[in-house]
C-alpha cells in the first residue's frame, strides 16, 4: 500500500489515505479520527461475499 495510512474521521464520515496520519480531519477539522489501516490491510476486508 505504499506506506498510506487510511485515516477516518467519526464526525463526518470522511476518508483520507495519506502518507502521515493526521491529526485533524481535512473537512471538518475534526481530531476524533479513527485509524482504518489495519484494516484495509486485513485480506478478508477486500474478500467478496456471494
Ligand atoms: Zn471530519
Amino acid at each position: 500500500m505504499l506506506g498510506l495510512r487510511y485515516v477516518a474521521c467519526d464526525d463526518c464520515g470522511t476518508v483520507a489515505a495519506t502518507p502521515a496520519t493526521p491529526t485533524a480531519c481535512e473537512r471538518c477539522g475534526s481530531t476524533a479520527l479513527t485509524d482504518l489501516t489495519d484494516r484495509f490491510r486485513e485480506p478478508t476486508y477486500f474478500a467478496d461475499v456471494d
